[in-house]
């Protein structure tokens, strides 16, 4: 472990970046939407994405947990190449949560059944125990007393917090998220982000799409600037947030600040 680099992060015992894409290129017909993109995880760290819209910021979330394939190039996910199918596509997808943000919890089930749903039925969890760890992880992010509710009678932070308690209950190994407070109001942002800064604490491995300055110079490792399919830049994000380098950069920073 003490190779990883990332003592923080007790989750696991291999050495070796948790993610790894070498030479990833995806088109959408004749739109080339991931252009040669090479981008390591470590384990524990947490990675901002931003970018112009229609960048590839969501594909590239999207190719990870296997939502996309590849045309090229490959994605290494705790040291394996990605699984095609089966029992080992259903592992990958229960080890990489990912929230997004329209919250697509279950409309008809309740706070708690959407929680305990995935651990109940793809990691074979009893009930009794699922849902007691349910509970725990609501009240982790602050929700536990709306557990019998059903989505639309939450807010839609309140609806976010349960999208990452969900994520949180299937013991991932990761998790994505595609900007999880961007369809928030305003009022809203900050306990969503709250909730993230305190996983990033814990050591959680994450990959976050996100335009929040506040939580990335909070939280993040690296900064990952992402236009036209490419990775642009990368830097810490104080070093981005103050003194990108490229012009690509400096132009979408004067326009989100
Ligand atoms: P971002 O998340 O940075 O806004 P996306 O990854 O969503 O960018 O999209 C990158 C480009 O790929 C956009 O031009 C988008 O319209 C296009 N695109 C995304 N998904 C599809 C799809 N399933 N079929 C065709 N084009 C797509
Ligand atoms: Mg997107």
């Amino acid at each position: 472990m003490a190779e990883t680099g990332n003592p923080g992060n007790g989750a696991t015992s291999e050495a070796g970046p948790l993610v790894v894409l070498e030479g990833v290129q995806k088109h959408f017909g004749s739109l080339h939407v991931l252009r040669d993109i090479n981008l390591n995880i470590d384990r524990g760290e947490v990675v901002v994405v931003i970018g112009p819209s229609g960048g590839g910021k969501s594909t590239l979330c999207r190719a990870i947990n296997r939502l996309e394939t590849i045309d090229e190039g490959r994605i290494l996910f705790d040291g394996r190449p990605l699984p095609e199918e089966g029992r080992a596509l259903a592992r990958l997808r229960s080890d990489v949560g990912m929230v997004f943000q329209s919250f697509n919890l279950f409309a008809h089930k309740t706070i708690m059944e959407n929680v305990t749903l995935g651990p109940i039925k793809v990691r074979g969890v009893a009930r009794e125990d699922a849902e007691k760890r349910a509970l725990e992880l609501l009240d982790r992010v602050g929700i536990a007393s709306q557990a019998q509710k059903y989505p639309a009678q939450l807010s839609g932070g309140q609806q976010q917090r349960a999208a990452i308690a969900r994520a949180l209950a299937m013991n991932p190994k990761m998790i994505l998220f595609d900007e999880p407070t961007s369809a928030l109001d305003p009022e809203m942002v900050q306990e969503v982000l709250d909730v993230m800064i305190e996983l990033a604490q814990e050591g959680m491995t994450m990959m976050v799409v996100t335009h929040e300055m506040g939580f990335a110079r909070r939280a993040a490792n690296r900064v990952v600037f992402m236009a036209d399919g490419q990775i642009v830049e990368e830097n810490t994000p104080d070093e981005f947030f103050t003194n990108a380098r490229t012009d690509r950069a400096k132009d979408f920073l004067s326009k989100i600040l």
